[in-house]
Formats: structure tokens, C-alpha cells, sequence
């Protein structure tokens, strides 16, 4: 297969609608409104909007536009990002004429009329660079704020070209990109730049974090601890990696203690866990994946089959 499909449908439908994944991340934003401004710069005459919860950390990136229902008759709905329909940001997501899934994370949930998924590509903003390579033989323009949305995305979801998803492709399509005319120092900024009081929670993860035999982490954000650094849950994004760095740690389990559930946020550097996500009913990558529990004794559970992936891994 290849993008022709993908692409007469965005020349056929006049108004294009582009959706992501809840909690939203920079390869979310970047994916979405970067395919946004690439059909924008060629079609100008094309009514696209990309909808979803705004989170305040991605303003740097781009703005959410707000759409009326009716909006999305006779309309092209595309989701970026998202492996399963019930990730999705706005669930007005069926209520157009055609609906086409970009993702890069393993097919769980085939929705939409037609899919591109390539679970290879380091990001969807990759895939949306491979879109636009294909489809500029047909017409269709970069721009500058579309280059630095892609590249941010990429950056995002590479953890800065550092993670095994990070290919030749990769490389050169960074390259490509860094040719456009936008900030990386800010860009790298709105992604990396941490207020004082992640800075302080993350120095107690690295102060009490444990370490199994078996090479496990595990790290336990309770309400108390996020309100004694005034932080909120949606703002841990930028501490989960940190355990990455150590000697001995295999796989770490950070929990999120939210409103109305716990929130499991898995990392590993070897031992394939989004097996342990899936059994929770969340999903995700084999070395980054992410669930819900509802108590603090279910979190045990994932902690004894974290370690058991761990053990048996050589
Ligand atoms: P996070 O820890 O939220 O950064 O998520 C890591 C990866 O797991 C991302 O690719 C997410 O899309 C995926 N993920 C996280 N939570 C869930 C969930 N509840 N269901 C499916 N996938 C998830």
C-alpha cells in the first residue's frame, strides 16, 4: 500500500478535521497540527481544524481550535497517534464522512475507513514527513511552522534521538527538517525546560527510588507527594524517564495517584511491557506503555508482573 488513498482523500473532502490521542504529548501535537499546516500550505482554500483538550505545557507548540458540531458534516476526520478509539481526543471523531487512523504504535484497534500504520517509524510525525515525501511529488508544500511541529514530534517521541526507534530514516529526516526556518532553542526549550518544583520531585525520585534483584523500579506518586511539590499529575510526563540512566534498572513503573484512579506509567530498557499495559487494559509501546488501576492494590499486581518480565529477561 501507499498514500494515494490518504492523500485523494484530503484533495476530495473540503473540510478536514484532524484528532490525537487523550493526554497529549509533543509527537501528538506535533503529528496533528503538523499535517494540518502541510494540507494547509498546499490547499489553502480547505477548511482544516485539529481539536482535542488543550494541555498548557504544548502551548509552545500550537492551539486547539474549537468546532461546532455541525462542522464535521460531509467532513474528512483523520486521528493521528492513537492506537485504539477510546484514546481518542473528542469523541465527535465518527461523525464525519471518512475517517482515516495514522499511527505508528502496535494495531490493536483497527478503526476508520482506512489506516497507515507503520509501527517502525519512530513517530507519527515521521510518517507525516513520509506523507509529505510521497505526496510532494504531487503537489504538496512544507512550510516552516509544519517542519518545526514534525521535528518537535520527532524529537518527542525519540527522547532527543536517544531510543532504538531512532533509525537512519530518522536521522535523515532531522536533517531535512533542521533546514526550515524555526527556533530550536525554544523549541527544545518548551519541550525540556522544567519549573522548580519538577526539578525538586525529581530529585526524590532519584533519592528513594528501589531497586530489585530482578532490576525493577518501581516509584509511587501519591496525592500527598504531588501536592507537597504543587505539582499535577497531567505534569509528570517530564519525570518519567528519569530512572532511565541507571546502572541495573531494567524496566520502572511509575504510579499516578489522580482524581478517580491510578494512573501506570511504564518504561523499560529490555524487557517487553506493554504486555503488562495490555493486561490492564492500557497499551502502548514494548519499551513505553502506559494503563489505569483503580487502587493501590491493584498497582501490587503490576508491580509483581513487572518483576516477573524482568526475571525471566536476559
Ligand atoms: P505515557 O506513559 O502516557 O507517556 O505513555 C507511554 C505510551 O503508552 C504511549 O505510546 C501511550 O500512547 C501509551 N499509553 C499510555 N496509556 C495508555 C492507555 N491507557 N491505553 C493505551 N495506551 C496507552
Amino acid at each position: 500500500m501507499n498514500f494515494d488513498k490518504i492523500i485523494q482523500a484530503i484533495h476530495k473532502f473540503e473540510t478536514i478535521i484532524i484528532h490525537r490521542h487523550v493526554r497529549p504529548d509533543p509527537d501528538a501535537y506535533g503529528s496533528q497540527v503538523g499535517l494540518s499546516e502541510l494540507i494547509k500550505q498546499t490547499f489553502p482554500m480547505k477548511k482544516v481544524y485539529v481539536v482535542g483538550e488543550e494541555d498548557p505545557s504544548l502551548h509552545f507548540l500550537a492551539r486547539m481550535d474549537t468546532i461546532d458540531d455541525s462542522v464535521y458534516n460531509g467532513a474528512l476526520v483523520i486521528v493521528c497517534d492513537t492506537a485504539n478509539a477510546a484514546r481518542i481526543d473528542d469523541d465527535r471523531y465518527d461523525m464525519g464522512d471518512m475517517l482515516i487512523k495514522i499511527d505508528h504504535h502496535p494495531n490493536v484497534d483497527m478503526y476508520g475507513d482506512m489506516m497507515w500504520v507503520d509501527t517502525q517509524a519512530s513517530s507519527t510525525s515521521e510518517i507525516i514527513y513520509d506523507l509529505y515525501l510521497y505526496a510532494k511529488e504531487k503537489g504538496f508544500h512544507m512550510n516552516d511552522e509544519a517542519a518545526r511541529l514534525i521535528y518537535g514530534g520527532i524529537v518527542g517521541d525519540t527522547g532527543r534521538f536517544l531510543f532504538p526507534s531512532t533509525t537512519k530514516k530518522t536521522f535523515q529526516y532531522a536533517a531535512e527538517l533542521v533546514t526550515y526556518n524555526f527556533d530550536r532553542t525554544s523549541l527544545y526549550d518548551g519541550i525540556y525546560q522544567i519549573n522548580d518544583n519538577i526539578a525538586r520531585l525529581r530529585g526524590y525520585i532519584l533519592q528513594n527510588f528501589t531497586l530489585t534483584e530482578s532490576g525493577m523500579s518501581t516509584i509511587k506518586l501519591t496525592k500527598g507527594l504531588l501536592n507537597k511539590y504543587n505539582i499535577e499529575p497531567m505534569e509528570t510526563g517530564q519525570l518519567v524517564g528519569v530512572l532511565g540512566d541507571v546502572d541495573g534498572i531494567k524496566a520502572w513503573v511509575i504510579f499516578i495517584e489522580e482524581d478517580d484512579q491510578i494512573r501506570v506509567r511504564l518504561r523499560s530498557k529490555g524487557p517487553v511491557i506493554n504486555t503488562i499495559a495490555a493486561k490492564y487494559d492500557g497499551g502502548g509501546h514494548p519499551m513505553a506503555a502506559g494503563a489505569s488501576v483503580l487502587t493501590w492494590e491493584d498497582t501490587e499486581q503490576v508491580v509483581r508482573d513487572l518483576d516477573e518480565v524482568c526475571k525471566s529477561y536476559k
